[in-house]
């Protein structure tokens, strides 16, 4: 079995409502799918997170060199592709674009020998796994403390046990905002702030400790990515975990946090940290240092899947009787293409997602979704 093509497909909806988080203002909802064929039929897809445009360039300048190769030889060509970009790569885009080429590889290799993903990562810890719904955005033209909180009930009302709001817009109406749908959620369901590296230092350790009395899970992305001593002094500065990672990608970029502890919460994602190769090794490492994982996941039916594969062979730690069982993360925001582009759409029933268990990511593409929603020309 060989490569015979790479293809990349952009997909694009105009929001009737434009929403935002601390770092990106959303008016329209992008993602890019990577799809591989082989030269027996076999076809593999796989996707990128982040901007479409770069992404896809960046797969097309991968493309060459996997043509006519062995769709199996996964970290072959994984360390291959990195190599072709290393003196100007090591993570971002690079990366991103990487980790949408190497699901597609691991989908093909799951057809190739007729089981899923999961059982080639080792085997199915678990069928099912909770979700967590992603949600809470500010959104235009409505009060934002109402919309939320509203938001958050609804969620809890559809079976959620747990829900993760936005915030970094301003200490004062975040709390505000972290009250409102504390109440609204009542005091079983969990609750995760997620800040979007919007905070200085001081505002993170100021929230931190006025949101602790509400009972949150972990704070995510309290400031930027790159200042690894704010991540520990904020960390140091309230009682709340501390959890990120969405923006590092592959091992190299998470060993200083995970060996200098930034964090208590590792959020790795598929499609950004170089896909399930590379997945595997930043887990392990979060293992070494005894720091969680719940993968970030902010995408199509396509990384939902994949990520779904990996969560049902991630094991326990620490093993016991009754672990710690990894949760998982549900973009509820408004998306028309997100499940429509698989023709088994992958929803949750009462908060709990059943994880696919056909060959591959256990998913079949439709076709005339991704006609459908295909970026047209720029306006
Ligand atoms: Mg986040």
């Amino acid at each position: 079995m060989k490569i015979s093509e790479v293809h990349t497909h952009l997909l694009d909806y105009k929001l009737e409502t434009a929403f935002e988080s601390a770092a990106t203002r959303f008016t329209r909802r992008q993602h890019v799918l990577v799809e591989i064929i082989c030269d027996d039929g076999t076809t593999g897809w796989g996707e990128c997170l982040g901007p479409v445009q770069p992404n896809a360039a960046i797969v097309k300048a991968y493309a060459p060199y996997l043509i006519g190769r062995n769709p199996l030889d996964t970290e072959v060509l994984w360390q291959g592709l990195y190599n072709l970009l290393r003196d100007q790569g090591q993570r971002g885009l690079t990366m991103t674009a990487l980790s949408g080429i190497d699901v597609a590889l691991w989908d093909i290799k799951g057809q190739h020998f007729g089981v899923p993903v999961s059982v080639l990562l080792g085997g199915r810890v678990r069928d099912t796994v909770k979700a967590y719904a992603t949600g809470s955005f500010r959104r235009d033209g409505v009060d934002r403390i109402s919309d939320n909180a509203e938001e958050c009930a609804a969620h809890v009302a559809a079976g959620f046990h747990a829900v993760k709001i936005k915030i970094g817009f301003g200490v004062e109406e975040d709390l505000a905002v972290i009250k409102a749908v504390r109440e609204a959620i009542g005091t079983h369901t969990r609750l995760m702030i997620d800040a979007n590296h919007g905070y200085s230092i001081q505002e993170a350790i100021t929230l931190g400790n006025r949101a602790a009395e509400f009972d949150i899970d972990w704070f995510e992305e309290p400031v930027i990515p790159e200042q690894l001593d704010a991540y520990r002094r904020v960390r140091a500065g309230q009682p709340i975990p501390v959890a990120g990672g969405e923006t590092w990608h592959g091992r190299f970029a998470f060993r200083e946090p995970l060996e200098t502890g930034c964090i208590d919460i590792a959020q790795p994602d598929l499609c950004g940290t170089g896909g399930f190769s590379e997945m595997r090794r930043v887990v392990d490492m979060a293992a070494l240092h005894s720091v969680r994982v719940v993968p970030h996941v902010w995408g199509t039916a396509v990384q939902i899947a994949a990520s779904l594969q990996f969560v049902s062979a991630l094991l326990p730690d620490p093993p016991r009787p009754d672990p710690i069982e990894p949760i998982f993360e549900f973009d509820r925001t408004h998306n028309p293409f997100r499940q429509a582009i698989v023709t088994h759409p992958i929803e949750h029933e009462n908060g709990v997602i059943a994880i696919p268990n056909k060959p591959g990511l256990g998913i079949e593409i439709n076709r005339n979704a991704l006609a459908e929603f295909a970026m047209g020309e720029p306006e």
